[in-house]
């Protein structure tokens, strides 16, 4: 990948203005920024780290055709593609039982069921693509923002930037600062949702089997382990179970580490090997009241956040971005203020009701799995016999879990040029 030549770091006595100010250089804010590219709008991204450290989570997330199709739609996926994990097959299944649900491509019409990325893949490819093809997309970072006071034609954003306070002046905040959004705050948007009793203790292993094209998805009663293939003979594994047992298998001894995960794993992916620390992070459901209010609006983990069983929340949050891109470039070219509520609501009509229903179907698969209680089991049981035996229950299941049953951003259906073959 290439070095990123045009990171501006901020001058103490410099003042900047600009259409709007993206508050959060994450993979959402980014790809919001890069979907403006195009817009005639100046957006200026401020991130409370370098853009180096932004980009080093430790983390892999998986992408449904949907968020591919995005990231095609900008012009970043060539960036991206290559160096992520892509899956043909998605197997559920309850615990150990044998009775797999087999998802295929067939059962979508698309070439793969999704892809694998990491965060440092996927950021730098998008900070990459912003510093060289976005002209007017400049970054503010490392900058952290204490503040924002909101007027009728423009907002005020008081930053701290290496001790100094800075000020930026825009006609729209965008909080994509992630779940202790600062922007919801200084906007009073409140929140509801719940902590579960559950953390996800995420990794990386490399794998001896041959096979790196299946996504599993195994339903245990502590809670759901995603096991998502990377690129190069890897996977990155969410393994969730009650706070204290994640704790536990965080310390654990590396040999009875990967004895107890060939044994969760179903013994698929042959000798494994740890690649990476295990990290731990609670889980948690978290919906904002409103997305907008005058002159602000929230997309990514700053207006929602879900349990990470079936890899839903970067997608939901890719998804905002482009959403918002495209409300807010048609409003420009109409010559509208992208900061007036009105414009804002339309945004918030789209995605606040997508999102929720999102919210609820993670909700409602954790609980469904996460209990053995009989008569539960013999509910979700007959679910699984639905989804093996139903061709039509199957489809609809993974149109909704991609986001190809929702209204979808025009973003996603431009396709990008083929380069052009030498003669
Ligand atoms: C264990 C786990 C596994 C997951 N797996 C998946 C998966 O497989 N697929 C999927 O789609 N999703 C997954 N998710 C969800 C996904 O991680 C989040 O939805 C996604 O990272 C949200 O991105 P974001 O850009 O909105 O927020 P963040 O990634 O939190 O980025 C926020 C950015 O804002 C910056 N910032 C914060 N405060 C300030 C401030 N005051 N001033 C300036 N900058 C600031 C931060 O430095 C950061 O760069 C998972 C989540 C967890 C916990």
């Amino acid at each position: 990948m290439q070095d990123l030549p045009r990171t501006e770091y901020l001058q103490s006595t410099k003042t900047y203005d600009c259409d709007l100010a993206i508050v959060g250089g994450g993979v959402v804010g980014a790809t919001l920024a890069a979907a403006l590219a195009d817009s005639g709008l100046s957006v200026t991204i401020v991130e409370a780290n370098t853009l180096e450290a932004a980009a080093a989570r430790e983390r892999g997330y998986a992408l449904s055709p949907l968020s591919g199709q995005i990231f095609e739609g900008i012009g970043v996926w060539e960036r991206i593609f290559p160096y992520i994990g892509k899956y043909h097959h998605i197997y559920l299944s309850d615990a150990d039982s044998p009775r797999l649900v087999k998802f295929e491509p067939t059962d979508l019409g698309t070439e793969f069921l999704g892809y694998v990325g990491e965060h440092r893949i996927l950021l730098r490819a998008l900070q990459d693509f912003i510093n060289t093809e976005c002209e007017a997309v400049q970054w503010l970072c490392p900058a952290r923002l204490t503040q924002v006071t909101y007027q009728t034609d423009g907002a005020v954003i008081e930053l701290d930037v290496a001790g100094h306070p800075q000020r930026l002046r825009s006609r729209l905040v965008v909080g994509a600062d992630g779940p202790r959004s600062g922007v919801r705050e200084s906007a009073d948007i409140s929140t509801w949702g719940w902590k579960y009793w559950q953390s996800c203790l995420t990794f990386m292993i490399t794998h001896e089997s041959p096979r790196n094209d299946i996504a599993f998805e195994r339903f245990w009663p502590d809670g759901p382990m995603g096991v998502l293939p990377l690129a190069g003979n890897r996977y990155h594994i969410v393994w969730t179970a009650p706070h204290a047992e994640a704790k536990a298998l965080q310390t654990l001894d590396e040999a009875q580490f990967l004895s107890e995960l060939e044994y969760y794993t179903g013994g698929f992916l042959g000798k494994l090997q740890l690649t990476s620390d295990r990290l731990v992070f609670p889980v948690q459901l978290l919906q904002s009241r409103n997305y907008v209010r005058h002159r602000v609006a929230l997309v990514g983990d700053a207006a929602h956040r879900c349990h990470p069983v079936a890899g839903q929340g970067l997608n939901l949050g890719i998804r905002d971005a482009a959403a918002l891109a495209q409300i807010l470039s048609e409003a420009h070219l109409r010559g509208e203020d992208i900061g007036d509520l009105k414009i804002l609501k339309r945004y918030e009509r789209w995605r606040k009701v997508e999102n929720l229903a999102i919210l609820g179907f993670t909700d409602f698969l954790d609980r469904m799995f996460s209990n053995n209680w009989w008569p539960i089991v013999q509910f979700r049981r007959l679910g699984l016999w639905f989804l093996r035996n139903v061709p039509l229950c199957k489809v609809l299941a993974l149109k909704f879990m991609t986001g190809f049953w929702g209204r979808r951003p025009a973003l996603s259906q431009i396709k990008a040029t083929p380069p052009a073959v030498k003669a």
